[in-house]
């Protein structure tokens, strides 16, 4: 059985990891000049740089946690965002910290009250759902945090309101009633050390596994088999148009100095035009005299200009997805995954946990 994998990021090379194992030969390719996809990282001035902006693994489920691990050992990071809110640094997502840090103590103390009577503790509640309850405080106070942390950051990041884009999105990111100030509450969580490039790397060390980069799909190719983690519209030809993504543009820059924020992702959603600054260090907590950091700007995709980053989620991209999702009925020896695959906004450990999926489907 001859098995191509198109692209060689989280998906694509996990794919090939379990068809190898199951004792299938495997050619994994890319287009790029090096593996790894989105999450390519390396080495510079000692500090770990993620060139396509900052990826934390988290994840509840054990199987992937497992799967992961054989290649990897973890840092134990475990994530906490802040952002610039009212002139001040504070948690995100929204918690009973941020509340107390924005707010005067009686106004706190009483929407505290408020929130824990509604909802209870270590509750999450997306904004779009909080501004739904008609009890007046509130109501202020989610009407505080769309304006302050979500609309224009949404804005930025989407083109678009929170309210115009699928609440999963900003459901991502929901207020969280709790003292708890990390970015995720999964079981797992880290970075690799050595980075994802290392762990990439020692996913794709297998003898079943060929590695072609600067390799283009072409029609020519021979396959009794095709995996394709490319964009699903681009395999067909863009038959019926294009399917829209966002995409990111990283201004990094060096500093002559140790640290330039406290933690390794600073939000900035109603200042500036960057939505987001990363600083690498934090991650592995690699020691230099110098700190890198990346400017994060969204924009749309554009072939050939910037990569693909977000799927948008929406009605109308729905359609148009399931329009080439009735052309790849027609082609049974060729299966869609990924991100960009399957138009779906995956966290890394969907994505794996799809690869499982798909193997389990081969077998059955
Ligand atoms: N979001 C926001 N303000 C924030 C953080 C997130 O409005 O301070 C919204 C925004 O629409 C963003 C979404 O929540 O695209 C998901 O955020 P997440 O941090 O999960 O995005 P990612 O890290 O995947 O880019």
């Amino acid at each position: 059985m001859k098995n191509l994998i198109v692209g060689c990021g989280i998906s694509g090379v996990t794919l090939a990891r379990l068809l190898a194992e199951s004792g299938e030969q495997v050619v994994i390719i890319d287009s790029k000049d090096h593996i790894a996809g989105n999450i390519y990282d390396y080495y510079e001035d000692g500090i770990c740089v993620h060139k396509y902006g900052t990826h934390i693994f988290h994840t509840n489920n054990k199987t992937v946690w497992d799967f992961v691990s054989r290649f990897c050992k973890w840092h134990p990071y475990q994530h906490k965002v802040k952002g610039l809110i009212d002139g001040q640094i504070v948690p995100i997502p929204f918690n009973l910290n941020t509340l107390h840090a924005v707010f005067p103590t009686s106004m706190a103390n009483k929407i505290e009250e408020k929130l824990l009577e509604n909802f209870g503790l270590n509750v999450k509640v997306p904004i779009l759902e909080l501004r739904k309850k008609d009890d007046k405080d509130l109501q202020f106070l989610a009407q505080y945090i769309y304006e302050k942390v979500f609309l224009e950051y949404t804005l930025k990041q989407w083109g678009q309101t929170p309210d115009e884009i699928d609440p999963s999105v900003s459901g991502r990111v929901p207020v969280y009633i709790s003292r708890d100030d990390r970015y995720f509450q999964d079981k797992y969580q880290g970075i690799p050390i050595g980075g994802y490039t290392a762990m990439v790397k020692n996913i794709l060390k297998h003898k079943n596994i060929t590695v072609k980069l600067k390799t283009p799909f072409d029609n020519n190719m021979e396959y009794n088999r095709l995996f394709w983690s490319g964009s699903i519209d681009e395999f067909f030809n863009y038959e019926y148009g294009a399917l829209p993504y966002r995409s990111e543009r990283f201004d990094f820059i060096t500093y002559p100095y140790d640290k330039f924020q406290d933690v390794a992702v600073v939000n900035y959603p109603c200042n500036y035009d960057w939505t987001r600054i990363g600083e690498y260090k934090h991650f592995l907590n690699d020691k230099s005299d110098k700190t890198i950091v990346s400017y994060e700007y969204p924009e749309a995709f554009q072939e050939g200009k910037n990569e693909r980053y977000y799927p948008i989620a929406n009605d109308k991209n729905a359609e148009l997805y399931q329009k080439y999702i009735k052309l790849a009925e027609n082609k049974p020896n060729v299966y869609f995954f990924g991100r960009l695959g399957d138009y779906k906004y995956y966290d890394m450990d969907k994505a794996i946990a799809r690869c499982f999926e798909i193997i389990k489907g081969l077998k059955s």
